[in-house]
C-alpha cells in the first residue's frame, strides 16, 4: 500500500495525518454495488463511520442512500446532495429540533426505537401538516458476537423496542393519524466477523413477518437489517475488501421477502475502513524497565478506538523494510496524558528510530470522525492519494 513514491510524499507532511486510499475505496464501492444489485438491496452509508466531505461526495457518486444518527447528520447528507428519499434517520432519542429538521426535508423514513418518540413525531406532523413514513427499531434480542460496547441487539441493551412490546407498539402506531408505519428496522452490533448473527437475524425476522401477517394481516414495504459488517483488522492486505456478495448471498438465502418488498442494509464500516490508514512520527524510542516504548506523534485524540474499545489496529513501520531487519517488541503509545493512550503492546516492528513513519492500518472507519482536541491537540489533516497524484504530476510538468 506505500511505495516509495508515496513514502517520498509522506516524508515532506507534517504528520499525524490521515491517509485515504483512493483507488482502493472506489474498489470497493464498486464491489459493495455490483453484489447489492444483483439482489436489488438498497444500501445506505452509515455517515457516524466518517462524514468527511471527500468521503461522502465519492460514495454519492455511487448512488448509495445516507443512514443518519443525528440531525447534524442528516443536515450532512442533505448538504451533500443525498437525495432526501434515500435518507434514514435513526438514533435512541431524536430531539424536537431533529424531528422537525427532518420532517421539514422529507427524508425517506425515520427509524423509531420508541412509542413516545414516535407521538412526538406524530405531533409534529400534526402541525405541519404531513404524513411521516416511519420504521420500528426492533430489539430483536440476538447476540451479535462482538465487543460488548458494540452490541446493540441484547434485551439488555438501550436500543430497540423490545419484541414483547412490538404488537402493543404497532396498535398504538396505528392510531396515530399522521405517521405512516412502512417497515422494520433492525442493526444488531458492530464489527460482526461471523454471519451466523445475520442468520439468526433473518429467522427472527421470519418469525416477526409470519406473526405480524397472521396477527394483524400487516404487510410492510421495508425490512432493513442496519449494518455491522466486521473487516479484518489483524491483516487487512488479506481482505482490503470485505466480501460483500457472500454477506448478501446469506442474507437472501434466509430471509423470506414478502411480494413487492424492498431490503434496506446500512453500512458503516466495511465501506471505508479498510481505506483509510492513519500516518504517524515516532517521537522517541525510550527504554522501560522492562519495556521498549515507541512514542508516536498520534494519539487517542487522532484515534480513539483502541483507548474505547481495546481494538487493535495493525501498525506498520513503513519507512523500514521488514524482511531485512531484527524485529523487536514496543508498547506503541501516543503523547496524551491518559494511561490509556495506547495503540498495543508488544508489536513486533523493525528496529525502530526516531523520525521513522509508522501506519496504523483499517483507521477509515471511527477515526476520523472521532478526533477530539483533548490536551487543546491539533486536528489530523486527511490526504487523499488521488490529489497527491496530481501534485505529482504537477511537480512532473513544472520540472
Ligand atoms: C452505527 C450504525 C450503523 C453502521 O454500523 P457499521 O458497523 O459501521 O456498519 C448502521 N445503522 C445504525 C442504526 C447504526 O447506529
Amino acid at each position: 500500500m506505500f511505495d516509495k513514491e508515496l513514502l517520498k510524499y509522506f516524508s515532506n507532511l507534517e504528520t499525524p495525518f490521515y491517509y485515504y486510499d483512493m483507488s482502493l475505496f472506489r474498489k470497493s464501492l464498486k464491489t459493495l454495488k455490483q453484489a447489492a444489485k444483483k439482489y436489488n438491496y438498497n444500501v445506505h452509508y452509515a455517515l457516524k463511520a466518517n462524514a468527511n466531505n471527500r468521503i461522502l461526495e465519492t460514495i454519492k457518486e455511487y448512488g448509495f442512500g445516507a443512514d443518519c444518527v443525528s440531525g447534524n447528520e442528516v443536515q450532512k447528507a442533505i448538504e451533500m446532495n443525498f437525495s432526501p428519499e434515500k435518507i434514514v434517520f435513526a438514533g435512541v432519542g431524536k430531539s424536537d429540533a431533529e424531528i422537525n429538521y427532518a420532517i421539514d426535508h422529507s427524508i425517506f423514513g425515520f427509524n423509531s426505537e420508541s412509542i413516545e418518540e414516535i407521538e412526538i413525531i406524530n405531533e409534529w406532523a400534526i402541525k405541519k401538516d404531513k404524513i411521516v413514513p416511519v420504521s420500528l427499531r426492533i430489539n430483536p434480542d440476538i447476540d451479535a458476537i462482538t465487543h460488548d460496547y458494540l452490541t446493540t441487539g441484547l434485551n439488555e441493551n438501550k436500543f430497540g423496542i423490545p419484541l414483547p412490546f412490538l404488537d402493543k407498539v404497532i396498535e398504538k402506531t396505528n392510531h396515530l393519524t399522521h405517521i405512516k408505519l412502512i417497515g422494520l428496522h433492525f442493526h444488531i452490533g458492530s464489527q460482526i466477523t461471523t454471519l451466523e448473527p445475520y442468520i439468526q437475524l433473518c429467522k427472527r425476522v421470519n418469525d416477526i413477518q409470519d406473526n405480524l401477517l397472521k396477527k394483524h394481516g400487516i404487510e410492510l414495504k421495508h425490512i432493513n437489517l442496519g449494518g455491522g459488517l466486521g473487516i479484518n483488522y489483524e491483516k487487512p492486505d488479506t481482505e482490503l475488501i470485505p466480501n460483500y456478495s457472500r454477506f448478501f448471498e446469506t442474507i437472501h438465502k434466509h430471509l423470506n421477502v414478502q411480494k413487492n418488498q424492498e431490503i434496506h442494509f446500512e453500512l458503516g464500516r466495511s465501506v471505508v475502513g479498510q481505506m483509510g490508514s492513519l500516518i504517524s512520527r515516532v517521537l522517541y524510542i525510550k527504554k522501560g524497565i522492562k519495556k521498549q516504548f515507541a512514542i508516536l506523534d498520534a494519539g487517542m485524540t487522532d484515534l480513539i478506538r483502541p483507548a474505547l474499545y481495546g481494538s487493535h489496529h495493525k501498525i506498520e513501520n513503513i519507512s523500514k523494510q521488514e524482511s531485512i531487519m531484527k524485529m523487536v517488541k514496543y508498547d506503541v503509545v501516543g503523547p496524551v496524558c491518559e494511561t490509556s493512550d495506547s495503540f498495543d503492546n508488544n508489536v513486533e516492528l523493525p528496529k525502530t528510530e526516531r523520525k521513522d513513519l509508522v501506519a496504523i492500518r483499517s483507521t477509515g472507519a471511527y477515526g476520523e470522525i472521532m478526533v477530539s482536541q483533548y490536551n487543546l491537540r491539533n486536528k489530523p489533516m486527511a490526504v487523499y492519494s488521488d490529489e497527491l497524484l496530481k501534485k505529482n504530476s504537477h511537480i512532473d510538468i513544472l520540472i
